[in-house]
């Protein structure tokens, strides 16, 4: 989910879904808004002129009555007729039914006696004490709904209005009668059924103001609701619907929001107020046009915003496609594999710099790599010459050191081993003899007065005398043995497994073989030999070359070229 939303296409298609939608919602709320108040105002105006319709059609109705009356009055059998003539009554009868709301049209004489009346209804009674018959005797006079209080028991029965059992309510019309000298012979008056406004609303209601929820209240100056007479004491018409204004929202006691417009009925050519008329409409119901058109304007913002996010996401294509092969470019290079050939079209400003700096970057890349490869190349090809080398030279240097140990150990003089030489031979023979108990023998010999030889034939030939006593010496030993110059003109053998015996015998051959050996330059010499054996209880070899010297000693001192044996 975090790796979709970080894809720079679905970031484009979101951001311009977000602004789509953003811009949606505000255009709709200001639409919602505007079209509210514009429809609040068609809607108001419109039960405005409804109420204005039923308010003058009502008022014109009741003129209408009173000016009926007011003529009846003023008709010659009225003036002239005894009142109660038959044609009196006849008249009577005949303008009850001209209209068919009047409930009674009647002729009371001047106490009050009804003398006259249509149908003859109440015909000898007495309505001194009803105000229409009071106030008519004055001036032409209208009153106010009222309950029927004397026609109740005439007209209850098929007179009520079926089911509702709404009692019997008029509004009466009188006029006086007079006669002509003027005075007065009685009261004219009319009762018209209330239901007559009710009827007249129902004639003004538009088709489909029931659907509409449109209700039509007729009220007292109290703003007790006088029509319709199911509202009657179950609704209170706000207080402050009456307030002269064209329409107003209001709440009402049945706890709904109604869009209300209130007209005043007056009394034809009277300024008092008689009756009001309020239209209401539930605001839902007045304004179900603007929620339709929410409802439609959010679906056209849902459908703009997809619309727009689709198209998006198709058109920033050309922006993310060659970002999007860069990226996988840029991860192969990153990979190892900077071959990669970046092959990105894009006509975007930007992208065809940031194409080309990869491109020239991946170039540096590979050249660098190259020269990087190159480089170490060499180095290896160095060092694995330098590492030959070493190796040459470490061979040469142990071959020199082996040399050197060698020519450690040798006498340069006559190549044969010198006492370096002997005393690690002796050592290694005297610990052998320790473990074997084998004993060994020592020849020490020394060249008698070599002194002279030096003196009467010069150093050079000294040194020859000593290299060819080497030479006789190496060829007198066996090749167990071994022979070294012990010291200027001194020598030993060291023979190993001898006894003294043995080495007493070689040791006169030696010097057999010397003496019979003519030197080249200086003649013959002779040599003194010591010789010793072994004992296993001699502290080191040391004691061994000791003895023999002694021995050497001793045969010097007897006379020289001859063997001395040492005492064991
Ligand atoms: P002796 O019989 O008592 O052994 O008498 P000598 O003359 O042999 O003994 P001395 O110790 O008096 O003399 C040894 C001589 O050997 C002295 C020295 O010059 C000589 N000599 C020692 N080493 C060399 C050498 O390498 N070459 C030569 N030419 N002479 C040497
Ligand atoms: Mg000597
Ligand atoms: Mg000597």
């Amino acid at each position: 989910m975090a790796r979709l939303l970080s894809s720079l296409r679905i970031r484009l298609t979101l951001l311009f879904g977000t602004l789509a939608l953003l811009i949606g919602i505000t255009a709709s709320l200001y639409i919602n808004y505007f079209v509210s108040l514009r429809m609040t105002e068609t809607k108001g105006e419109s039960i405005q002129k409804l109420a204005q319709s039923i308010a003058m059609s009502i008022s014109e109705n009741l003129r209408e009555r009173q000016r009926e009356v007011g003529l009846l009055a003023q008709s010659p059998l009225l003036i002239h007729a005894p009142l109660n003539s038959p044609e009196l009554r006849k008249s009577l009868d005949r303008t009850k039914n001209t209209y068919r709301h009047y409930a009674w049209v009647g002729m009371a004489d001047i106490q009050g006696q009804v003398q006259s009346s249509s149908d003859g209804l109440l015909e000898g009674e007495s309505v001194a004490a009803r105000p229409w018959f009071i106030n008519g005797l004055k001036s032409s006079f209208f009153g106010d709904v009222h309950e029927a209080v004397l026609l109740s028991k005439y007209l209850n029965v098929g007179q009520v209005n079926d089911t509702n059992s709404e009692p019997l309510r008029f509004v009466d019309f009188a006029a006086p009668v007079f006669d002509e000298q003027g005075k007065v012979r009685g009261v004219l008056a009319t009762h018209a059924h209330w239901r007559w406004v009710d009827e007249v609303i129902q004639r003004h209601l538009p088709d489909g103001s029931k659907a509409d929820a449109i209700e039509v209240f007729i009220t007292n100056k109290k703003n007790d609701i006088l029509s319709p007479f199911a509202a009657i004491g179950k609704l209170t018409i706000p207080a402050q619907a009456n307030l002269n204004q064209a329409y107003q929202i209001l709440g009402w006691s049945d706890q709904g929001t109604y869009l209300v417009s209130s007209v005043t009925i007056n009394l034809y050519g009277e300024s008092e107020q008689l009756w009001h008329v309020v239209v209401r409409q539930p605001v839902a119901q007045a304004l179900s046009n603007v929620s339709e058109l929410r409802q439609r304007l959010w679906l056209l913002g849902l459908v703009t915003t997809l619309i727009l996010m689709l198209l998006t996401y198709w058109l920033s294509r050309a922006i993310s496609a060659p970002i999007e092969q860069l990226s996988a470019i840029a991860s192969r290079v990153a990979d190892g594999d900077e071959y990669t050939e970046l092959r990105v079209q894009s006509t975007t400003r930007e992208l065809k710099t940031l194409i080309a700096s990869l491109n020239a970057m991946t170039s540096k890349l590979i050249k660098r790599k190259r020269e990087l490869l190159n480089i170490n190349d060499q180095l290896e090809q160095k060092v694995d010459e330098r590492t030959f080398e070493l190796k040459k030279t470490n061979l040469e240097l142990a071959s020199l050191a082996q040399q050197l140990e060698l020519l450690a150990r040798q006498d340069a003089l006559t190549g044969i081993g010198n006492r370096m030489s002997a005393d690690e031979h002796l050592q290694q023979e005297h610990a052998r003899m320790l473990r074997t108990e084998n004993p060994y023998c020592i020849l020490l010999m020394d060249i008698d007065y070599f002194k002279k030889v030096n003196d009467n034939y010069g150093h050079a030939i000294g040194d020859q005398v000593l290299q060819q006593v080497a030479e006789l010496l190496k060829t007198a030993i066996r090749n167990s043995d071994m022979v070294a110059r012990y010291g200027g003109e001194e020598f030993i053998c060291v023979l190993p497994d001898t006894d003294l015996t043995g080495a007493a015998i070689l040791a006169e051959k030696i010097a057999r073989l010397i003496e019979a050996y003519a030197m080249p330059g200086c003649g013959r010499v002779t040599v003194s030999i010591g010789v010793a054996l072994s004992r296993v209880d001699d502290k080191d070899h040391d004691e061994l070359v000791r003895r023999a010297d002694q021995a050497l000693y001793a045969a010097k001192a007897n006379g020289r070229n001859q063997v001395v044996l040492a005492a064991h």
